[in-house]
């Protein structure tokens, strides 16, 4: 039996620190000579058609420019992370329900999360990690974030001191 993994999927919720998280992960992934998948979950920009009827955001324009922002963003962090195209996940949903499920449906067998992200309360685990640790077939990797990350807003996650 070995014991490395074959695919990490790093959960990244594209808050600064989130950087920090994708270095850890890409290491990770180098490390096993894994592949490596990104999910980002929209959570906070209104579906713009459901089954339900169509959810009208009250600046017409917002959810537009956020969801434009998140995929820039996204796009730069997995250019960064040199990952193939089909592995770059942007989905609506619960981000600890997706994440769980694309990490299923993708076979991962890690998955990278911070310990807390935009949600989080100090050092307490968020409650994304604490909903993907429960509910999650294969191993996760809670990144814990050393203190002076709090204050680290890099431009680009590769012009870091820290070696990628
Ligand atoms: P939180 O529960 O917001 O404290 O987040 C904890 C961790 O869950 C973050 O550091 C991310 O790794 C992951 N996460 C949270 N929200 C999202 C999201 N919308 N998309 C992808 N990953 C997320």
């Amino acid at each position: 039996m070995t014991y490395s993994y074959r695919h990490v999927l790093l959960a990244a919720d594209l808050s600064e620190q989130s950087a920090y998280v994708a270095r850890r992960a890409k290491h990770l992934a180098q490390t096993f000579r894994a592949n490596l998948s990104v999910i980002h979950v929209l959570d906070n920009i209104p579906m713009p058609d459901t089954a339900y009827g169509t959810v009208v955001p009250l600046d017409p324009g917002s959810s537009y420019e956020m969801l434009e922002a998140a995929k820039s963003r996204l796009t730069q962090l997995c250019d960064e992370l040199g990952v193939e195209m089909r592995r770059r996940w942007m989905v609506w949903g619960v981000p600890g329900e997706e994440i769980v499920r694309i990490a299923e449906q993708e076979r991962t067998d890690l998955i990278v999360v911070g310990s807390h992200g935009r949600h989080g309360l100090g050092l307490l685990l968020g409650s994304t990690a604490n909903s993907v640790l429960h509910h999650a077939k294969c191993d996760i990797m809670a990144i814990r974030f050393p203190d002076e990350v709090a204050n680290d807003q890099p431009t680009s996650i590769l012009a870091t001191s820290e070696g990628a």
